[in-house]
C-alpha cells in the first residue's frame, strides 16, 4: 500500500504484488536529523488521524459521530552516537525498551460509552446506523468500507477491496447451506506467527559473519590479513539489515504465502499476512500441508540459523460456530500450547467436535511426533475407521504407566489394540504410539489425526 501511495504521490512506478492481501505494518524504524524527530512524528500521526476521520465520513458517518481516539500512537527516539561501538545495535535496543516504556501510559484516553453497546465488537456505544443494525463508529465503518473503496476507483484502497470476497465458512466446510446440518461440517482456521521476533530485530538470531556477505574474491584476498580479522565476526545489526529483514518478510507474504494458499488452499483464503504473521480460513484437506508449507517457507526465506521458526495453530472447527471466536480461541492455541507448551517451531492442532470436548494435539517441526502423525492423517484418508479407536488405546493406559516398560514394548501393545480397530499396519501402529506419547498419553491424537484424513 505505500508503494501504491508513493506510485500515485511521486508518479513512481513500484512494482506491487498481491495488493488484495492485507498485510498493514503498524510499527516502524527511521532514521532522521534529531532535530526533526517531533515535527516528523506530529506530522506522521496528525496525517494517519485525518485519513481515519476522511474514511469514515466516506463511509457515510456524520461529523458529530465521527471516532477521533480510536488509535494510540506511541513513539520513541534516541540520539545515535556515531563515535561508539556498535552504536545503531544499542541505539535501536534503547529505543525498542522507550517504546515498550510508553505503550504501558495510552497516549489518548478514549471517551466513557455510555448506553447500548455494539453488538459486534462489545466495547463502542452502539448508534443507530441503518434501519436494520445499531453498531459502534468501528464496526460501522468496517462493514461499510470494502463496498464503498470497491466503487471509487482514485482510492488507494480500491485495488484491495476490488476483487474481495469472502468466503462463508459453511461453503468452506462442504456444507449445502447455512441451514444444513445433518452432517459435521468442519473446517480449519490457520493462525501462524513468527517466533522470537524481538530476537531476529535485535539481531541476536543472526547466523551470519561479514565474511559471508562480501565479495568471494575480497575474502580471498583480504581474509587472512589481520587488520581485517572482522570479517570472521558475527555480523551485527545495521539499518541495512533491518531493511533487508522487513524486505524478506514481505517477500515471504506476499509471494510464499499468497502462493501456497492459492495453490493447496481450494476455497479457503489468505485472510491476512504481514510481516511474520498469517490468517487463513481453510477446507480441511491440504490444510496441514499449507501450515507444514508456510512454515518451511518462513525459513527457506529467513534462513535456518537456531532460533529462527515460525509456529502454528490450526483449529478445526464447525461451520456454525461463531468466527470471532474461534479466532480469538486460535489466539490462545498459538500462544499458550505452539509457543509455551511445545516451546515453539511448533504446531498445535485443535479439533472442536461440537459434541465433547477439545480434543490438542502439539508437536515440534521436524520431529518424529510429527513425522508420524502426518502418516497417521495420509492412513485415514479414505478409510473406514472403528469410532471405538481412541477408547480402545485408551485402555491401554494403565500398562504403557507400568515402570520400566520399553518403547518396543509400548509399540507391541498399540500394535495388538489397533488390530481391534481394525488397524492391522504395524507402521501405523508405531506412528499412533508414537502420537499418543507425544502430548502426555493423548489418546485423542489419533482422532484428530482421523480427522484431518477425512473421516467424521
Ligand atoms: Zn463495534
Amino acid at each position: 500500500m505505500v508503494y501504491e501511495w508513493l506510485n500515485k504521490k511521486y508518479e513512481w512506478n513500484l512494482e506491487i504484488s498481491n495488493p488484495q492481501i492485507a498485510s498493514f505494518p503498524n510499527k516502524f524504524v527511521f532514521i532522521c536529523p534529531p532535530n526533526k524527530v517531533k515535527e516528523t512524528m506530529k506530522s506522521i500521526e496528525g496525517n494517519i488521524q485525518k485519513e481515519w476521520l476522511r474514511l469514515q465520513e466516506l463511509c457515510d458517518i456524520k461529523k458529530e459521530n465521527l471516532s477521533d481516539d480510536y488509535f494510540n500512537y506511541s513513539w520513541a527516539s534516541t540520539k545515535l552516537n556515531r563515535e561508539a561501538e556498535n552504536f545503531y545495535v544499542d541505539a535501536h535496543a534503547l529505543a525498542q525498551k522507550l517504546l515498550a516504556a510508553c505503550k504501558l501510559k495510552p497516549s489518548k484516553i478514549r471517551k466513557s460509552q455510555n448506553g447500548e453497546k455494539c453488538p459486534l465488537c462489545g466495547e463502542y456505544s452502539a448508534k443507530e446506523f441503518d434501519k436494520e443494525e445499531k453498531l459502534c463508529v468501528i464496526c460501522a465503518t468496517k462493514r461499510r468500507l470494502p463496498e464503498k473503496m470497491m466503487n471509487a476507483k482514485a482510492e488507494i484502497l480500491h485495488s484491495t477491496f476490488k476483487d474481495i470476497g469472502f468466503p462463508d465458512t459453511y461453503f468452506l466446510a462442504g456444507a449445502k447451506s447455512k441451514e444444513d446440518s445433518t452432517q459435521n461440517k468442519y473446517y480449519a482456521i490457520l493462525l501462524m506467527d513468527g517466533d522470537k521476533m524481538g530476537d531476529l530485530i535485535n539481531g541476536e538470531t543472526i547466523d551470519a559473519k561479514y565474511c559471508d556477505v562480501v565479495h568471494p574474491k575480497i575474502k580471498e584476498k583480504f581474509g587472512n590479513k589481520t587488520q581485517y580479522s572482522f570479517f570472521k565476526d558475527k555480523r551485527k545489526i545495521t539499518p541495512d539489515v533491518h531493511s533487508s529483514i522487513s524486505d524478506y518478510l514481505n517477500k515471504f507474504t506476499r509471494e510464499r504465502v499468497a502462493k501456497i494458499v492459492e495453490t493447496l488452499g481450494g476455497k479457503g483464503k489468505l485472510v491476512y499476512a504481514g510481516g511474520d504473521d498469517v490468517l487463513a480460513i481453510l477446507p480441511l484437506e491440504n490444510a496441514l500441508e499449507i501450515t507444514e508449507q508456510i512454515s518451511k517457507a518462513y525459513n527457506d526465506i529467513l534462513g535456518y540459523a537456531p532460533g529462527i521458526s515460525i509456529s502454528a495453530a490450526l483449529l478445526l472447527v464447525h461451520h456454525k460456530e461463531p468466527l470471532r471466536e474461534v479466532i480469538r480461541e486460535a489466539h490462545e492455541v498459538l500462544e499458550e500450547i505452539a509457543k509455551i507448551k511445545s516451546k515453539r517451531n511448533s504446531v498445535a492442532i485443535r479439533l472442536k467436535k461440537r459434541s465433547g470436548g477439545d480434543r490438542d494435539f502439539y508437536c515440534r517441526w521436524n520431529s518424529e511426533e510429527y513425522k508420524s502423525f502426518k502418516n497417521a492423517v495420509e492412513y485415514f484418508k479414505g478409510k473406514e475407521v472403528s469410532s471405538s479407536l481412541a477408547y480402545n488405546l485408551s485402555k491401554l493406559k494403565p500398562a504403557l504407566n507400568v515402570d520400566g516398560i520399553t518403547q518396543e514394548q509400548k509399540e507391541k501393545l498399540f500394535e495388538y489394540e489397533c488390530k481391534h480397530s481394525g488397524i492391522t499396519d504395524k507402521n501405523i501402529a508405531k506412528d499412533l504410539c508414537n502420537i499418543c506419547l507425544a502430548c502426555d498419553l493423548n489418546f485423542e491424537a489419533p482422532i484428530i489425526a482421523k480427522f484431518l484424513g477425512g473421516v467424521k
